[in-house]
């Protein structure tokens, strides 16, 4: 068989597991299979030296029509803070988007005051479409069944209520910046629509898919003014139509998630090779590259769906190696796909087919992640928002350390400690070696820095 048969075949089985079980924005896949190759360019870098700037994490939740899972995501949120110093994003809550599936919400005060209150607390609330249609005919994303003027009501409606006050039962945006395809299905009428309404930013395209992309030197956030080389690339396997450019819309790479290679286990605290195990429940990942789905649904759901119905364990490992992976590379922001609804009981109970976790599984995998990342001083949860308006106007990153140095602690480029009163932050990786010490030393002096709030 063929590599483009081989991924269309993949495309195909994924497509009947989602489009059977849930209304959800899954459909994320890496695409191992590609041997094409594509230049690096300038979109591998930030827009500033890489010391001085901050490790973003962007999560971005889809749907948002449970009430259980919003509130309790809203209230992690809150529950901590990013880690301390005076660049913008320090010492304050974390911020996320979310993408909202419209129309169920109009007849739901309780999902509206939900949806009011993450505006108010400063999140992203971004268009996820009036009714989350699925614009493929037969699992064929080359077959479309959607009018341009469907796209358009799709996003206006959705807009329409994202943006009426709430004296008219809407939230009362000022503004709609972001866009998520349902099942991450997007065309030129798609585009056009969310061109149409004023969208700043979509978060639906393929990323980090092509081999030369090894989880240090992913994409930063773009414009699509000449257009997406790993879209072209999906066009090019047969599971992407063509698409214009786009030169005032912003792509939000939502990368695929390099799974840890079995020498990387010990650290990551496995006991057995997730790529294996990944291996023998989706027939389409690539166990070489390690390369697989970002949304939590794929991470997750029933393997006979075509997910990988991993378990908590697995996926704190995943997330923190992919964090890692950047903090060692271009420190391109993590962002990751998920679904506040996976965070509560669905009626009390918990959700079907996810064999491997429950509720409060998935809810301590955010925990433990974020505990971990918020542990590393560059670190700075921000919304998809937030992260555009900074690639506008960069701002440097100002550590504050907190952790006074550990002779037994590894540290990685950037790690920050506190050693005889003095701040340090680390050049190179580095073990057992006592800050300033000597000459050439991995620890370099620092001063700027705000009291803690
Ligand atoms: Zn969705």
């Amino acid at each position: 068989m063929n590599k483009k048969m081989r991924l269309k075949r993949s495309r195909f089985a994924q497509s009947v597991g989602i489009t059977a079980i849930l209304s959800s924005s899954m459909l994320f896949v890496a695409s191992p299979s590609f041997s094409e190759t594509i230049a690096l360019d300038a979109s591998q870098h930030s827009p500033l030296p890489v010391d001085i700037t901050p490790m973003f994490i962007s999560l971005g939740f889809d749907d948002n029509l449970d009430v259980d899972g919003m509130t309790w995501t809203l209230a992690f949120l809150n529950s901590r803070k990013n880690p301390q110093g005076a660049d913008a994003f320090a010492n304050a809550p974390l911020s996320a988007s979310f993408f909202m599936h419209c129309n169920p919400a109009r007849t739901d005060e309780h999902v509206l005051q939900l949806w009011r209150n993450a505006k108010t607390a400063g999140h992203d609330i971004g268009n996820h479409t009036e009714t989350h249609p699925d614009d493929k005919v037969n699992w064929n994303p080359l077959d479309n069944w959607m009018t341009a003027e469907a796209w358009q009501e799709e996003i206006t409606r959705c807009n329409a209520l994202l943006l009426a006050s709430e004296e008219k039962g809407g939230i009362g945006l000022e503004s709609v910046s972001g866009f998520r395809a349902p099942f991450l299905t997007y065309n030129e009428n798609t585009l056009s629509a969310i061109a149409a309404n004023k969208i700043t930013y979509d978060v639906s395209f393929p990323a980090g898919i092509t081999p030369e992309h090894d989880g240090t030197n992913n994409y930063w956030p773009h414009t699509l003014h000449d257009g997406s080389k790993e879209h072209d690339l999906a066009v090019n396997g047969g599971w992407k139509p063509p698409v214009s450019e786009q030169p005032s819309l912003w792509e939000v790479p939502l990368h695929t998630l390099i799974v840890p290679p079995d020498a990387e286990l010990e650290k990551y605290g496995l006991a057995y090779s997730l790529r294996d195990k990944i291996a023998s429940r989706v027939p389409w990942f690539d166990a070489v590259s390690g390369k697989g789905d970002n949304f939590d649904w794929n991470l997750y759901s029933e393997p006979a769906w075509g997910a990988a119905g991993l378990n908590e364990d697995d996926v704190v490992a995943i997330y923190k190696y992919n964090l890692d992976l950047r903090l060692s590379g271009n420190k391109a922001p993590l962002v990751l796909g998920l679904h506040s609804g996976f965070y509560g009981y669905v009626n009390g109970q918990e959700h079907f087919g996810m064999p491997e976790t429950t509720v409060e599984n998935r809810r301590r995998v955010l925990e433990r992640f974020t505990d971990y990342a918020l542990s590393k001083s560059s670190v700075r949860f921000v919304n998809h928002k937030q992260l555009i308006d900074w690639m506008k106007a960069p701002e440097a990153l100002v550590v504050c350390p907190s952790e006074e140095w550990d002779v037994y602690e590894t540290y990685q480029t950037g790690d920050t400690v506190t050693y005889n009163g003095e701040k340090y932050k680390a050049s190179w990786w580095t073990t057992q070696q006592m800050p300033g010490l000597y000459d050439n030393s991995p620890w370099s002096l620092i001063d700027a820095c705000s009291p803690s709030s």
